[in-house]
């Protein structure tokens, strides 16, 4: 990895299973926008991307309401595993003044970066950045020459946290990373697969294996999980197909402890969407995500072969409309079976205890950026 970022002690080189991350990673090929609308999980991706919007944005806010006192003081973010900087806009559209990106996979970081000056290119004012390839359950991000000092007021981690449940150290380094410089209220935010769901699936199966049309999981035993390298493959439509680790939440919480972080809530993606699709703003912005079309949509039209037997397409739609007032979402955009892959998903929020202080003595870097 980087040879300016300093490795945990005793810590191997990148090996076995972040080895074979990183180069999933690497390869994945940049898809235009024509492709990514042409994906049959397109409504599915647009859904997950509003999940992550509105925590952003949710996040955002609460930290720019516990530091209203403090005078035109800029938000600065850690974004662990960036991957190609899908959520980039996200932080433009927050307003936030400095963004850190690392990821274990050099090329993804490459293309953030690309992705952040083609952004920076056409609008000129634009929050500063760094792009550091890292692997955050081995490194010590807060070691690395251009980030020593520096501070965040959040970390964000969306749908990386899994592939650090490998081993105690890695998921310890991981949130080492994600929290030791966080300013006290700082958030330690992000998306990651619900461990009990996926059980609760194993478990209802016949075999090994679940999942449809979409996506399937496939674990090497069931009955017994351990802590740490429970290990499991996902794949879903030509987007992940690498090996992940059970994360055992209750595990993570109190080892985040360590690190002076309460959690705030966790939340399956189902019960996020239903508290905060009662906002106007997040409605809106669901529907524009969606892509502007209108519920019922094209998909109705498609063949029944989609559905699961007995359910219809809309099904949760019409659950979803119900609940909110008679609003017409474009739900109905999403499959049955994008649903079933949606529910495996849950976010989560954890916040630096105010009296952790241990790095409030911590001077800022003066020079931080490249
Ligand atoms: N957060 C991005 C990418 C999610 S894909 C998004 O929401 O779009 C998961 C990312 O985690 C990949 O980019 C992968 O390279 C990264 N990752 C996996 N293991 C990692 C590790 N040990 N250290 C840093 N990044 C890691």
């Amino acid at each position: 990895m980087n040879s300016s970022v300093t490795r945990m002690e005793s810590e191997p080189a990148t090996t076995g299973h972040s080895l074979k991350v990183a180069s999933h990673y690497n390869s994945i090929r940049e898809d235009g926008l024509a492709v990514r609308r042409r994906s049959r999980i397109v409504h599915m991706r647009n859904f997950n991307n509003w999940i992550k919007s509105v925590l952003i944005s949710d996040t955002l806010g609460k930290v720019r309401e516990a530091t209203a006192g403090q005078a035109q003081r800029s938000i600065s973010v850690l974004d662990l595993g960036c991957g190609k900087g899908g959520d980039l806009l996200k932080w433009q559209k927050g307003h936030i003044g400095h963004l850190v990106c690392a990821d274990i996979a050099e090329v993804s970081v490459q293309q953030c970066e690309s992705r952040y000056k083609e952004m920076k290119r056409r609008n000129g004012k634009i929050f500063k950045a760094q792009f550091i390839p890292a692997d955050c359950t081995k490194d010590v991000l807060s070691d690395h020459e251009n980030l020593r000092g520096r501070l965040y007021d959040v970390c964000s981690s969306q749908f990386v946290c899994h592939y650090s449940f490998e081993s105690y150290r890695q998921a310890d380094a991981m949130l080492r990373n994600a929290c030791e410089s966080l300013r006290p209220g700082g958030f330690f935010m992000g998306t990651t697969p619900d461990a009990s769901e996926l059980v609760k699936r194993l478990e209802s199966s016949d075999g090994l294996e679940f999942g449809n049309e979409l996506y399937s999981v496939r674990f090497d035993r069931k009955g017994t999980y351990p802590l740490f390298g429970c290990q499991y493959h996902f794949k879903l439509e030509g987007v992940v197909d690498v090996p992940e680790f059970l994360v055992h939440f209750p595990q993570l919480v109190e080892m985040a402890k360590k690190y002076g972080m309460s959690l705030r809530y966790k939340k399956t993606f189902s019960e996020f969407f239903e508290e905060k699709i009662a906002d106007r703003q997040y409605r809106d912005l669901l529907v524009r995500m969606m892509g502007l079309e209108s519920y019922p949509s094209e998909r109705s039209r498609y063949p029944a072969t989609d559905r699961t037997p007995g359910e219809c397409d809309h099904h949760h739609a019409k659950r979803h409309t119900s609940h909110t007032a008679g609003v017409r979402l474009p739900l109905g955009m999403l499959s049955q079976s994008e649903w079933e892959a949606i529910r495996l998903y849950m976010v989560f929020a954890f916040q630096k205890d105010s009296h952790s202080t241990d790095l409030t003595q911590r001077e800022e870097n003066p020079n931080p950026e490249r």
